[in-house]
């Protein structure tokens, strides 16, 4: 599948709205990606995160990660593409853990994915999160990068489909300026 491609199947399953929008790490933008639109179709997210699965298969990782909720399925579907287990990581108290009896080997090469990443800020826990478990992450995968490109890790990372977003902090957003009401699409209500 091309980008172009897959941002269809996104678009079609009206998983990216454009106008105002409060993201969950408080920055407002001109863009939203609901990727659970996309991820309630299993056979869509199977296809989806093969396609993921293959751009990363070189790092060698053994094992996949991801931060819960948004990155529960991307992980286990890009495990099963990989034929590796699956983990993910949760807020225990605001500080990402592995939970649940997830353990890695000492060293093991870990492959951190996420279904959106925008500022990095969660990818970056999940990492923290696997080193101090022990793992070696080797590898960043996610779905949708909305970052243009600007959020680096020190390590390979692919996604399938790049949105850039206009992202604002809320004292200079515009959108705020002008008056549009934003809205928070996680909880569907409005500021
Ligand atoms: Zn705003």
């Amino acid at each position: 599948m091309t980008e172009n491609e897959m941002l269809e199947i996104f678009r079609k399953h009206s998983a990216v709205l454009e106008g105002h929008f409060i993201l969950s790490s408080g920055l407002h933008s001109n863009r939203y990606i609901q990727c659970a639109l996309v991820l309630q179709h299993p056979r869509v997210a199977e296809q989806l995160c093969s396609e993921l699965a293959a751009k990363l298969r070189h790092v060698g990782a053994t094992v996949v990660a991801a931060p819960a909720l948004g990155g529960v399925i991307v992980s286990y579907e890009v495990a099963r593409a990989l034929g590796l287990r699956a983990l993910f990581t949760e807020r225990q108290e605001g500080t990402m853990t592995l939970r649940r009896g997830f353990s890695l080997e000492p060293g093991e090469p870990t492959l951190v994915v996420e279904d959106v990443i925008t500022t990095g800020l969660s990818t970056r826990e999940t990492v923290t999160a696997i080193e101090e478990a022990g793992g070696k992450v080797v590898g960043i995968g996610s779905l949708i990068d909305r970052s243009g490109g600007a959020v680096e890790f020190g390590v390979p990372k692919s996604s399938l489909v790049d949105l850039t977003a206009q992202n604002y902090k809320p004292e200079e957003c515009p959108l705020c300026r002008s008056g549009i009401p934003a809205v928070k699409p996680g909880s569907r209500t409005k500021k």
